[in-house]
């Protein structure tokens, strides 16, 4: 069974044309998916509607359907979607509810009825899992940007979700920030968890990203491997210049008929680059 199948999928905010499209595309489980594009493109749309929040929040219109973790958002609740479903919103801080680290985690968990001690246990392991041990009675406001996103990760994966959807997770963090935020999310892929976010920055996302869907103008316009998504986005104008300078290099040079290994990390495109000017360094010295 898929993560999360959109069969048909449109959608329009009330009084709007619409923001989704006739979506189709099927997010298999276990995948790290990256959802990118263009402002206005639809991206933060298609996290709220795996969500449930679309169309249950929002109202409007919709075609189509959305099966996230075996179940059509339509027939959930928000309620029942989101134990499946883990969302962690663009404007993140204002899901922070409580006051402090350990009640922020628990609080969920407390509404859905949980005992305790199991509550207690969960707590303790996600807090370890997004490295915010021993701050368990620190109140969330004296928190830093990247404990604070990091805290509502904790506090999301503690209601265990199979599926963990982010949008721009990182655009308040600096590099550091995001570089640790991507890391746990590569790591929490590994346990199994599907995770579908949408990022601008999609050097950030190389690394770590199995799928990339692109989607302009509410439509979807390619969605896979993120290195065929690349060489798609550089044969179109509209999307070119959001391609990492290092793979826009390597799209010149595949033109000019220097075919390169593709990369992930700029760490491996040194490697790649390097390997190509030894080759005309032999060639030029023989
Ligand atoms: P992205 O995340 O790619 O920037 P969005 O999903 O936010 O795109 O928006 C897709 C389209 O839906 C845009 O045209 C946007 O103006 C419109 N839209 C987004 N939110 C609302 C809303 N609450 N009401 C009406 N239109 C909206």
């Amino acid at each position: 069974m898929p993560a999360v199948v959109f069969k048909d999928f449109s959608y329009a905010y009330k009084g709007s044309t619409k923001a989704l499209d006739s979506i189709n595309l099927t997010i298999p489980k276990g995948s790290f998916t990256a959802v990118v594009g263009p402002s206005g493109a639809g991206k933060t749309t298609f996290c709220l509607a795996i969500a449930g929040v679309v169309p249950h929040y929002y109202g409007g219109s919709l075609a189509g359907q959305v099966i996230g973790d075996g179940q059509n958002t339509l027939d959930s609740s928000m309620c029942a979607l989101s134990s499946r479903v883990g969302t962690v919103l663009e404007d993140y801080e204002s899901q922070l509810v409580t006051m402090t680290v350990a009640e922020e985690v628990a609080f969920s968990l407390e509404n859905a009825g949980l005992p305790r001690a199991e509550i207690a246990k969960r707590v303790e392991q996600v807090l370890a899992l997004v490295g915010l041990r021993g701050l368990e009675q620190a109140e969330v406001a004296t928190l830093s940007g990247g404990q604070k996103q990091r805290l509502i990760i904790a506090a999301v994966l503690a209601t265990e979700p199979a599926i963990l959807v982010l949008d721009e997770p990182a655009s308040a963090l600096d590099p550091e920030g995001a570089d640790e935020l991507y890391a746990l999310l590569g790591n929490l892929n590994k346990q199994g968890i599907t995770i579908i976010v949408v990022e601008h920055d999609l050097a950030r996302i190389m690394p770590y990203a199995q799928q990339m869907v692109l989607l302009n103008q509410g439509k979807l316009v390619i969605a896979d491997r993120p290195a065929q998504v690349l060489t798609h986005m550089w044969q179109h104008d509209i999307f070119s210049a959001s391609i990492p300078p290092l793979w826009q290099l390597r799209l010149r040079l595949r033109q000019a008929g220097f075919e390169l290994e593709e990369w992930l990390t700029d760490e491996e495109a040194m490697g790649e680059l390097q390997k190509l000017i030894s080759k005309k360094e032999v060639c030029r010295s023989a």
